[in-house]
């Protein structure tokens, strides 16, 4: 797909001209990323895409179930949609992502709303199902049956994983069709999906994520990834190196690499599967663990280091390589020695310790104590963190407050973790539990919802005085910044829907559109997802001018108001030099340095 190959007529569908699809994202980055691959391929399909679901005949949800919170917004969605498709008896609509695997069949019975249902190991198939999601519905309309009858029926198209893991030991069973999604990725300069702001295609996509592993082995007690996205599977280097290249070609600047536990990347080159000429995406090896350097390193094999210093070289105009999320056992020297050499990776870790107490790190199953987790921070510290050379290291992390059994002293060393942390930001999350996991099934939820909610105030006020004392610290110095786009408080004034330089599908997480790669929910209520990247704080200003926010190479938040005869689409997608003058909560507020001109 690409601004010159017009979509064409979608074959699939007869009868229906470019079929209006709105497709809303709830979650993480992973399924910001699900969301624009399936986005692409529906788009080349001739699917075409509205931002609201008002004007859509294709409604697609692609979930998050990773807390209570973020299920409850779709089951709220759907309700809606039952009402609506009582007089739109046409609507096709559909749930993807890790609430349709971790519900199944059962989430089509509760709500026969529903027509099409595909796990995130499954979303190859979508278009396939949306064609014939779309030709049932059209039947059952056609049929005897009244539109009334026709609204209470599901069209039932449904692809899960299952219990069953995608690899096996025999060679069939190895076929990964999902690999051929991320590998049919567009990467047209001046692409856009964005149907309802065609002149979108005019920005260049500067931010991209680029998958690296997917689904998850660790089993912490309280997770459903492992359920929902499957077994830890490591894609080929060469097909991850293309693909970072052909972004960086294409225009792109900052690529951040994705998986739930980055750091465990490891490709067995000898063991490859290769399946029709394509190099299949290899399961990832269990092992005790606890190194400081990938043990099973050599010519035959690619570590993460060796990943990220292959991608350095080979994609030189790639600005800024960031990569989440990293898991705090295994984080080897090797792969803090590649992001130490190689200037063009950033300094920032999003490393989740969860707890501080090293008896519910246990119940956890997080498999590292409190000192082995300050031991990584100290460590990667001493290797990365280079204020004195404008290159500070930078932590985020992510704790779960109120975990079975968590008592105050519990809760207190939690506290103790955060101060010696000092991340620039922390994701707070209340425990949530989950069925199927162990601590659901295992462990009471016996922590009172009042008492999570006040350890989580209680974390997010140290969290809160912590983050603003690192941002003072800022004042005065300069950074560079990567221009996000227009910032929240300037699409506001403008009151329309913030359009970044990430282009492509408007997406869209807990509801709100945010900026395509930019902002995304925090780690608060009210976000409905697990997402972890800090959002863009509310501000209160109005200023005369156009407010524009970026990025630092330590994710930290900036705005700057764009000076008099720049125009923002000159500066957007690219690395400017922001000299900080004040500080409002996670956000630093500069002045725009030197020329007015992007430095690179
Ligand atoms: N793989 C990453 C790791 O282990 O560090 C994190 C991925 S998880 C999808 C994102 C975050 O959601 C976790 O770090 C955890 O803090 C939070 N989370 C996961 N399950 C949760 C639950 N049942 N209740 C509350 N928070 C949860
Ligand atoms: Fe979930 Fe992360 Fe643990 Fe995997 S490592 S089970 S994704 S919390």
């Amino acid at each position: 797909m690409g601004a010159a190959a017009e979509p064409r007529e979608p074959s699939t569908i007869p009868g229906m001209s470019r079929p209006r699809v709105y497709l809303e994202t709830f979650g993480c980055q992973m399924n910001e990323l699900d969301s624009e691959l399936v986005a692409g391929q529906l788009h080349a399909l001739g699917y075409r895409f509205v931002d609201g679901p008002e004007s859509a005949q294709v409604i697609l949800y692609n979930t998050c179930s990773v807390r209570e919170h973020a299920e409850q917004k779709v089951w709220s969605r759907l309700g809606e949609l039952a009402i609506r498709k009582q007089d739109d008896p046409a609507l096709v609509v559909g749930v993807l992502g890790c609430l349709a695997e971790r519900d199944g069949v059962a989430l089509v019975k509760r709500m026969p709303v529903v027509d099409v249902l595909c796990g995130p190991g499954e979303l190859d198939k979508l278009p396939a199902l949306l064609d014939n999601a779309y030709r049932t519905r059209r039947s059952l309309l056609a049929d005897r049956l009244t539109a009334t009858d026709a609204d209470r029926r599901s069209a039932s198209q449904i692809a899960l994983q299952g219990n069953s893991s995608r690899r096996s030991a025999t060679l069939a069973a190895a076929q990964d069709s999902l690999e051929m999604l991320d590998l049919s990725r567009a990467t047209s300069p001046l692409d856009t999906i964005d149907d309802d702001h065609p002149t979108a295609g005019a920005v260049r996509k500067r931010s991209a994520y680029v998958r690296i592993t997917r689904g998850c082995n660790k089993f912490c007690t309280y997770c459903v990834v492992p359920f929902t996205r499957g077994a830890e599977v490591h894609r080929p280097p060469e097909h991850i190196i293309d693909e970072c290249k052909k972004l960086a070609d294409a225009g792109v600047v900052e690529i951040t690499l994705l998986g739930q536990t980055v750091n465990h990347y490891r490709f067995e080159h000898g063991a490859a599967v290769t399946i029709g000429g394509v190099v299949q995406p290899q399961k990832g090896r269990s092992y005790a663990g606890g190194h400081r350097r990938d043990p099973f390193a050599g010519s035959n094999v690619t570590t993460f280091a060796d990943l990220l210093s292959r991608i350095h070289e080979a994609a030189p105009t790639v600005e800024r390589l960031r990569f989440v999320t990293s898991y705090p056992r295994d984080f080897g020297d090797d792969v803090l020695e590649a992001i130490r050499d190689h200037p063009r990776i950033c300094r920032y870790l999003h490393v989740p310790a969860q707890s501080g107490s090293d008896r519910i790190l246990k119940l956890m199953n997080r498999g590292y104590t409190v000192s082995e987790y300050l031991e990584f921070i100290d460590r990667a510290r001493g290797f990365l963190h280079q204020p004195e050379k404008g290159r500070p290291l930078s932590l985020s992390g992510d704790i779960i407050v109120g975990f079975p059994t968590e008592t105050d002293e519990d809760f207190a060393a939690t506290i103790a973790l955060v101060e010696r942390a000092r991340y620039k930001n922390c994701f707070i999350f209340k425990y949530s539990p989950r069925p199927g996991t162990t601590a659901y099934d295992k462990l009471a939820d016996d922590v009172p919802d009042a008492v999570k909610r006040a350890r989580n105030n209680a974390a997010l006020e140290v969290q809160s005085r912590i983050s603003d004392q690192l941002s003072r610290e800022a004042i005065g110095q300069t950074f560079d910044v990567f221009v996000e786009g227009l910032s929240r408080m300037e699409e506001k004034k403008r009151e329309r829907p913030a359009k970044a330089c990430g282009g492509g599908v408007a997406l869209t997480i807990g509801g709100n559109v945010i900026h395509s790669h930019a902002g995304v929910a925090s780690g608060d209520e009210d976000d409905g997802g697990c997402s972890t990247r800090a959002v863009e704080a509310p501000s209160d200003e109005v200023s005369g001018t156009t407010q524009l926010s970026g990025r630092t190479d330590g994710d930290q938040i900036v705005f700057f108001d764009l000076p008099s005869g720049a125009s923002a689409d000159e500066l957007v997608g690219r690395i400017v030099p922001v000299r900080i003058e004040r500080v409002q909560r996670l956000s630093l507020f500069g002045r725009l340095c030197g020329r007015a001109e992007p430095v690179r």
